[in-house]
């Protein structure tokens, strides 16, 4: 199992990151060490001072599959749900500035919190599927997959070129803007079509 994550996929995040709109989907990956499920808490690590949320669709990868056409690669995810991208963004800013991996920003334990999954043929897929992240209430981020820069079909086609897709691997998808810190006591609940499918809190 792995976690595949798509890194500038909106473009209103891209500006708020100061980045450049990729030429092709930017991937990393995360582990099984990654992974909260049943809205367990997430407890903030010590090494770092800047733990940001960025709340994403998570695709279900449901069968293997190596140099999928995009016009097959719908039929290698079968559910999605929302996920919690936490990033150590302290970290993640020295790691770029010296050019480093991004692992111990990004893939540290329980980064990774996923909802309920939802059957893609109980969504709205392939039309628009709309969600938001509520932090204590407030909604921080709406998102839409409308407003993907790379679609679901074109990652899937693109991460299978480098690495084989297997059952039961994720791919979080990117986020929109509105990331933020988090501390101790907040709530983090994410909403895919109004419905809650996934709550974090934090400690
Ligand atoms: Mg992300």
């Amino acid at each position: 199992m792995k976690i595949i994550c798509i890194g500038r996929n909106y473009a209103d995040h891209i500006k708020e990151m100061n980045n450049e709109i990729p030429e092709y989907p930017v991937f990393f990956l995360k582990h099984e060490n990654a992974i909260i499920y049943n809205n367990l808490p997430f407890f903030i690590p010590d090494f770092s001072n800047n733990v940001h949320y960025e709340c994403e669709l998570v695709l279900r990868i449901c069968k293997t599959g190596k140099n999928i056409e995009e016009r097959f690669a719908a039929s290698y995810f079968d559910a999605i749900t929302l996920g919690i991208d936490f990033t150590a963004r302290d970290i993640q800013k020295r790691c770029i500035e010296r050019g480093e991996p991004w692992e111990i920003a990004k893939a540290f334990d329980n980064s990774a919190p996923m909802g309920e999954f939802v059957p893609i043929a109980e969504t709205n897929y392939p039309a628009e599927l709309i969600f938001r992240l509520e932090k204590n209430g407030n909604t921080v981020q709406n998102g839409s997959s409308n407003n993907l820069i790379f679609k679901f079909e074109r990652i899937v086609s693109h991460v299978s070129k480098y690495i084989t897709l297997k059952t039961g691997d994720f791919i979080f998808t990117g986020t929109p803007a509105g990331v933020g810190p988090v501390a101790p006591d907040d709530l983090l609940e994410g909403y895919l079509a109004g419905k809650k499918l996934i709550s974090v809190r934090v400690k």
